[in-house]
């Protein structure tokens, strides 16, 4: 039988993590001879929903057995969630979907709606009690929504990989360290890897803060180049364990669809073809805000301020230049804006300066000595009446090109510049091994 298991909404801010659960749960299926259809799927759903408590991250087991282990299994998963799911956290709602065989499209459509907008509980309930063979909803249920788009999330084109390492139960809380020097040469050497670290502060990525049991994760465009990773990087703590899964982090798949201005709605990620309305400012804080409009409206786009340099190349855009500005849509006191995630130049307009021309006779530099009556030298004092001012192309520090924020400000599921052309087309279902340990 093969059994897809789709899992969510387990965790709080004070604890615990669903992609744990997903690594007990496979410690456990290993001992009682379960085949793995897949690697663990690791789908990250709209990062803007607002009940999310981190990454808004879901799990997938795609797992192959005998019949007569059906109930054990289930019973298995159920009680391994029962055990570390924070029931007494108000924002914690577990989800269990149960399917058997292939996913209908159905189901694949539900979820990337997921991942791009927000959805109704009613919308997955109804999906589930179409397809799915069992589902358990706890508390308000909601954990179903991302439990159901886990299992939907077949990734059948472009992925990526991360490998998760676990901590120990009595480091868990404590601070997390790393070999600085290991990451760094981890990075060098596995050149398929990428969020690593932040070159403009030398920040490490890798390691989460919070009391969550991740310990670090390498995230990459195959599962060698993740694993190659783990051998070199060097933890100053024991790891529990390790798994290898497949995403949809770096894909953005948050931000397929292209929308018109006047069809954005609150909460959703969304991808606009727009022209610049109005020159970029910053306001308290150190925000850059500009406007851009297209045939059905206008609206503000915010660049904050963790996003470093990536302000400096807005601050640059000027009226009229035509961009595709790609993030997800806040309100801010009853206005629609886009916090924005990337910025596709498409088009940079010529903007033009006056300037006063060189003095003929000593090639010093000249004045204008008022409307009509010509320029003089500053140095030799020539003056001419017939001297013109020349018009000049002002240079633009900007290149029509893909511009993100710095890694460490990106999004679970933004695509990094190093992945643009390499996306995969297709799933090679043949699994690398180790995937887990
Ligand atoms: P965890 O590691 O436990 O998964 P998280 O940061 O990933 O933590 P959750 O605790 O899972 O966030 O909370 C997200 C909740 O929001 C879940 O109940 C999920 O079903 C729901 N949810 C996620 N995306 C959407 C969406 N697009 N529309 C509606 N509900 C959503």
């Amino acid at each position: 039988m093969l059994l897809h298991v789709g899992i969510d909404d387990t965790d709080s801010p004070k604890g615990g993590c669903t992609t744990y659960i997903a690594a007990t749960l496979i410690q456990k299926f290993v001992k009682m001879g379960v085949r793995f259809a897949d690697y663990p799927i690791l789908l990250r759903l709209n990062p803007n929903a607002p009940w999310k408590t981190r990454g808004n991250g879901a799990i997938c087991l795609r797992i192959e057995f005998d019949d007569e282990l059906e109930f054990k299994i289930k019973k298995t998963i159920i009680e391994e969630v029962e055990k570390q799911a924070d029931f007494n956290c108000d924002n914690t709602n577990p989800g269990i979907v149960f399917h058997k065989g292939s996913i209908p499209e159905e189901m694949e459509y539900f979820s990337k709606k997921v991942v791009q907008t927000i959805v109704k509980l009613e919308e997955a309930e109804e999906l589930i009690n179409k397809f799915c063979c069992n589902a358990i909803g706890f508390k308000n249920r909601r954990g179903l929504i991302g439990a159901l788009a886990a299992i939907g999330g077949t990734l059948k084109e472009d992925h990526t990989f991360e490998l998760l390492t676990y901590r120990l139960p009595q480091y868990r809380g404590k601070k997390r360290i790393l070999d600085k020097k290991s990451v760094f040469e981890m990075d060098k050497l596995e050149t398929e890897t990428f969020n690593n670290i932040d070159y403009d502060t030398n920040q490490i990525l890798i390691a989460p803060r919070g009391p969550d049991p991740v310990l670090y994760g390498i995230r990459g465009e195959t599962a060698e180049s993740v694993f190659n990773g783990f051998k070199i990087v060097k933890p100053i703590e024991p790891v529990e364990c390790w798994i290898i899964y497949r995403s949809n982090q770096g894909t953005d798949q948050h931000i397929e669809k292209k929308y018109k201005i006047s069809e954005l709605k609150e909460f959703n990620p969304a991808t606009i073809h727009a022209k610049i309305l109005k020159m970029p400012w910053i306001i308290l804080g150190g925000h850059v805000i500009f406007k851009i409009y297209d045939d059905t409206g206008e609206i503000d786009c915010s660049v904050y301020e963790p996003s470093g340099k990536f302000r400096e190349i807005i601050r640059e855009l000027r009226p009229e230049d035509e961009v595709i500005v790609s993030g997800s849509i806040k309100k801010i006191e009853e206005s629609l804006t886009v916090n924005v995630e990337k910025i596709e130049i498409l088009n940079l307009v010529d903007i033009m300066k006056l300037s006063n021309p060189k003095c003929p006779k000593c090639g010093s530099a000249t004045e204008s000595m008022g409307i009509g009556q010509g320029l003089r030298c500053k140095k030799c004092g020539y003056r001419d009446l017939t001297l013109t001012k020349n018009i000049e192309k002002v240079d633009r520090k900007i290149k029509v090109k893909t511009y993100l924020p710095p890694p460490r400000a990106e999004r679970h599921l933004t695509k990094p510049l190093k992945r643009y052309g390499i996306e995969k087309k297709l799933f090679n279902e043949l699994l690398f091994q180790p995937w887990h340990s």
